[in-house]
């Protein structure tokens, strides 16, 4: 097994088969780690790039199986920010040391191109020194050109499984895998610094679903991985089926590390709230972003895409002091910084 990491470690290459027997087999779990923590230290050091997330809305046109605020959640309490509010937002987090702001929200009509077009620009125009990350859905070409061409500089939009069979099982037919993909492909034409990514153990994903992820994830070659585990909520279909692995999860993390060296590799809020110490089990094993919520008090608990979703103590951007100090402890430093990717 060490081979397939060694090869892993200086070729960023790996077969199908390998694939499976890494993941598979846990003995080698901590020289995997190492490695991914070698590649990790000699492009970042020890440095954690943070990013200050605005969930913008819970109101949500798409129906995903697994996701709490789809549209037929009829108990969902529904929430959507005004301009004011977003920029009052962005306005906190630059005080408390943020140099990213990722807007992210359900695909709510509301927020027509030309209005996120305005609040991108208008952050970018008081914010020059920040990134904007946006993270909003499926759109046609032409209105993710507009909201770049309007100072956007990054786009997250997780494939959610490369397999097609397996995307028809988490989403309503009205979705489409082939215009997930096109979507993707549209965002790294257009030049956004592009992420995508996975739920770890969502339901009917199998060792070969992963592998596939994993080899499209390479072959994309996106600047930011976004990876989770699922982990059920109440109100959805998928309320009967068991949440993903931490341990799969960060084990998964440092395999992408070693796939993709230069990668923005958040440890995850779902990582968190999944188990005690699961997001410094992320920093510990590669991952190098972490994203702390920075929407107004009064919506945070209503942007529930999961059960138990953290949004408060460490997870809040207010707590960055103690968030510092707790990834200082485990011998990491969170930087001031927009983190572009430096490929
Ligand atoms: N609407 C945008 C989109 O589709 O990309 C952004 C918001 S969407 C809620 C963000 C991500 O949350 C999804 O890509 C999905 O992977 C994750 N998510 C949704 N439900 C989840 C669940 N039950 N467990 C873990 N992650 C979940």
């Amino acid at each position: 097994m060490t081979d397939i990491i060694n090869k892993l470690y200086e070729k960023s290459e790996i077969t199908e088969s390998d694939l499976k027997k890494l993941i598979s087999n846990d003995d080698f779990n901590d020289y995997l780690i190492k490695k991914a923590v070698e590649v990790r230290k000699k492009h970042f050091g020890n440095k954690v790039y943070i990013r200050a997330l605005i969930e913008i809305s819970n109101i949500c046109k798409n129906d995903c199986y697994y996701c709490g605020i789809r549209k037929s959640n009829s108990v969902c309490d529904r929430y959507r920010l005004t301009k004011e509010e977003i920029l009052e937002c962005a306005q906190k987090g630059y005080e408390l040391g943020f140099r990213t702001f990722v807007m992210q929200g359900g695909e709510d009509g509301f927020f027509t191109d030309s209005y996120m077009a305005d609040v991108v620009s208008e952050i970018k125009k008081r914010y020059p020194d920040c990134a904007v990350t946006l993270s909003l859905g499926e759109k046609s070409f032409e209105s993710y050109k507009m909201l770049f061409d309007a100072g956007a500089d990054r786009y997250l939009l997780r494939h959610e499984t490369a397999d097609e069979a397996h995307y028809g099982k988490l989403h309503p037919e009205s979705m489409s895998f082939k215009k997930r993909m096109s979507c993707i492909n549209s965002l790294k034409e257009i030049g956004y610094q592009t992420g995508i990514g996975f739920m770890v153990g969502s339901p009917f994903q199998t060792l070969d679903n992963i592998v596939k992820d994993l080899l499209f994830i390479k072959s994309i070659n996106p600047e930011m991985v976004g990876i989770g585990p699922f982990i059920p909520h109440k109100d959805t279909p998928f309320c009967g089926y068991s949440a993903g692995s931490a341990d799969l999860t960060v084990k998964l993390i440092s395999i992408i590390r070693l796939l993709l060296p230069k990668a923005l590799i958040p440890s995850t809020t779902a990582l968190g709230s999944i188990s005690e110490g699961g997001r410094e089990r992320g920093i510990l094993a590669g991952a190098n972003v972490i994203m702390p919520n920075l929407s107004p008090g009064n919506v945070r608990s209503k942007y529930s895409l999961y059960n138990n979703k953290l949004a408060t103590g460490l997870e809040a951007a207010e707590h960055l002091i103690e968030l510092k100090e707790k990834i200082k402890s485990i011998g990491y430093e969170i930087v001031t910084d927009r983190g572009d990717y430096n490929g």
